[in-house]
């Protein structure tokens, strides 16, 4: 049941190794299961192609909705937990991983912390962020600082963004 201290936050998903779309599957029941987190939304799997060094693979993403009682640093530690389970080696800046999760909004929260930034650094310029977040939460989403979805979604090319069949 929701309490009146639940929070509604977007979880970014992206993996571009060892059966990307099991592996954002998975994470998406490893979230959904997570004491105090309960699923609201979840969007298509999109793919998108690699941000940093071309020479990987293409990345599979999605973006869930959450409700949460957890601290956006609880939050964090948690969603690190399951990247590790999944192996995650982080090579290289940008580099290709098994498994990424990102807090990409908590409410309507601002956080500047050394190893927390909400929302989360560069939402504005990501294709692979923006249109799977306009998938589940609407055009009118406020990004706390940035203006509406909407907005953001005007100055963002799909960047070869592309929507998964179901
Ligand atoms: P990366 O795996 O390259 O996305 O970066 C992981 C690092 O980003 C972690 O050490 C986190 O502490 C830091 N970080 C900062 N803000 C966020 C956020 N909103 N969500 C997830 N990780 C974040």
């Amino acid at each position: 049941m929701k309490t009146a201290a639940e929070i509604e936050a977007y979880i970014g998903l992206g993996s571009n190794l060892e059966q990307p779309e099991a592996q954002i599957t998975s994470a998406r029941k490893e979230i959904a299961a997570l004491p105090q987190v309960a699923e609201g939304a979840f969007s298509s799997l999109y793919r998108s192609a690699p941000m940093g060094p071309q020479d990987q693979p293409d990345y599979i993403n999605a973006v869930m909705k959450i409700s949460t009682d957890l601290s956006p640093m609880a939050l964090l530690q948690a969603l690190q937990r399951i990247e590790n389970r999944h192996g995650r080696v982080r090579a290289r800046r940008w580099g290709e991983r098994t498994l990424d999760l990102d807090i990409l909004c908590y409410g309507d929260q601002q956080i500047e912390q050394p190893d927390l930034i909400i929302p989360h650094v560069g939402i504005a310029e990501r294709a692979f962020v923006l249109y799977p977040l306009a998938e589940i939460a609407g055009p009118d989403l406020v990004i706390p600082g940035q203006g509406t979805l909407s907005q953001l979604l005007t100055a963002c090319p799909l960047n070869g963004l592309s929507r998964l069949p179901a």
